[in-house]
């Protein structure tokens, strides 16, 4: 047995420093948060069902069981990698719930690890196996979570386990609502920990946009402790990749 699965299937990364890039996606099912904004709901709980690309790109899925075991993931990787392809992301949902699944993986792909950085005891069993980590840092007014403090300090320990081995990099959502007193808390964080990692406000994708002028002030505020502080949205959507 590997994991509970969503999807598996090769895209265009749509977020962060790796936006373009070409992957492997796995997307886990199950995740301990509760993001208001959160634009892959049927990820968070398990389902006995799954389902796997056929050819790389082609969105010619074919059903799959859950939980799916470790050779048939692999033998699916395997299947969905291409010459331009670059790394495996492991995506959800939550990925760090299945550390210890991941940890058993004997892969040769370059692993990509999108996370919402709550768990820094199961970022630990898996660091030396990341090349690059995508790590969210939530907001109050994104109602993650009743315990936002504590998932804070969270995520800001996983960066910083993270950050030991690989290319770390942390994204914040942006809502309209968001200010620069909300942000606060995990600038300083971030900059605590080193003022090199790159932070991505990545404006959310709804119907109500995020204006210009919050983002500049954001940055310029983010830009006093951090040194690279870039705004990138979510290309996937307006492409319509998946
Ligand atoms: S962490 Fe991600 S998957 Fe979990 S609720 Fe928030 S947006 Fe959704």
């Amino acid at each position: 047995m590997f994991a509970y699965i969503s999807e598996i299937f090769n895209s265009l990364q749509g977020e962060g420093l790796y936006l373009g890039v070409r992957q492997v996606f796995v997307r886990f099912q199950r995740c301990q948060l509760h993001c208001a904004y959160c634009d892959t709901p049927d990820s968070r709980s398990i389902t006995e069902s799954c389902r796997i690309e056929r050819t790389a790109g082609k969105g010619d899925f074919k059903p799959g069981k859950n939980p799916v075991d470790t050779k048939e993931l692999e033998k699916a990787i395997a299947n969905l990698w291409t010459s331009s392809t670059k790394h495996v992301s492991l995506t959800g949902g939550e990925p760090l719930i299945h550390a210890d699944s991941i940890h058993s993986l004997t892969l040769e792909y370059p692993l990509y690890l999108e996370t919402n950085s709550g768990f820094p005891d199961q970022a630990s069993k898996i660091k030396d196996m990341i090349s690059v980590a995508s790590c969210d840092i939530k907001l109050p007014e994104h109602e993650p979570t009743d315990h936002y403090n504590e998932l804070l300090k969270n995520e800001l320990e996983t960066i910083a386990i993270l950050k030991e081995n690989s290319e770390t990099f942390a994204k914040i959502v942006v809502l309209p609502v968001t200010t620069q007193q909300s942000i606060s808390p995990a600038v300083e964080g971030l900059a605590s920990i080193d003022r090199d990692i790159p932070l991505i406000l990545q404006p959310v994708t709804q119907k109500e946009h995020v204006s210009p002028d919050l983002l500049f002030d954001l940055m310029d505020f983010a830009g006093e402790k951090l040194k690279d502080v870039r705004v990138i949205p979510q290309t996937h959507k307006m492409m319509g990749w998946l």
